[in-house]
């Protein structure tokens, strides 16, 4: 069984078919998805499909950068509201993206300090967008992190990038980009990181594992960004299956699987 901690299925893209797409994870051994949202709509729609297939959907709530301009204290306190509700499990997703910029830094910076405070306050792991951002994230997580854990989400960089996140705590999430052979330091980083913290996740609609290039991103996928993992760390398909599922469920304390369904 594998969980998929990153996949966006309740935006627009999954509108015409989203319930086989959650259907044909789940039946080919994607036991659990968490679900981020990425301003306050799209949370409370990721609740609604963890309050539709309860205990195999979890939902993040958070602000994204790219929306960091919509958290207004207004939307803030709705993010407090929801994050308390069951089936949440995060706060996320959140961060910086300096690459795309779709709002001001300074506005990315404040809207991140302030969704960290919101997961101390609610003792919730976050789940960390970054990119091109390395530096200020973690001088934000340094200055404003005490007592948060979470995940990098997509996590791309090198060795030393990693060893930043994980002194702070947080654990390694792996995306499609480390099934392209090309991305080397990705693979390096990925064989080397500690077994006890790192995750697998697709960022479903997005970044579709490199067979797949192109193409729609669904949660099923999540297997491909695994089989590289295996193939990585030199060890089997059902190692990194247990070892990425015992580690999701630890951060994000969902509750233990149960032995008769392994779900
Ligand atoms: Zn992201
Ligand atoms: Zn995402």
């Amino acid at each position: 069984m594998l969980i998929d901690t990153h996949c966006h299925v309740q935006m627009r893209q999954f509108n015409a078919d989203r319930e086989s797409v959650i259907a044909s994870a789940f039946s080919s051994g994607i036991g659990r998805l968490i679900v981020p949202g990425t301003d306050v709509p799209t949370s409370e729609s990721a609740l609604e499909l963890a309050q539709q297939h309860p205990g195999r959907i979890f939902a993040g709530v958070g602000t994204h950068p790219h929306d960091a301009e919509t958290l207004t204290p207004e939307a803030l306190s709705a993010e407090r509201a929801l994050a308390q509700r069951p089936g949440v499990v995060a706060i996320g997703e959140i961060g910086l993206d300096y690459y795309r910029n779709l709002s001001p830094q300074d506005v990315q910076r404040e809207a991140l300090v302030a969704q960290l405070a919101l997961a101390r306050d609610l003792d919730l792991p976050v789940i960390l967008h970054n990119r091109e951002s390395h530096t200020d994230m973690i001088s934000l997580l340094r200055a404003h992190g005490d007592g948060v854990r979470g995940v990098f989400h997509c996590f791309i960089g090198d060795r030393a990038m990693a060893k930043d996140a994980l002194d702070l705590g947080f654990y390694l999430s792996f995306a499609g980009p480390l099934t392209y052979p090309r991305n080397e330091e990705l693979r390096d980083v990925s064989a080397w990181a500690p077994a006890d913290r790192i995750l697998v996740e697709t960022d479903s609609p997005y970044l579709a594992p490199q067979s797949l290039r192109g193409k729609r991103n669904e949660p099923q996928h999540v297997a491909h960004v695994a089989r590289t993992l295996a193939e990585t760390r030199g060890v089997t398909d059902d190692v990194i299956a247990a070892m990425t599922t015992r580690n999701a469920i630890a951060l994000f304390r969902l509750p233990e699987l149960t032995p008769e369904t392994g779900v």
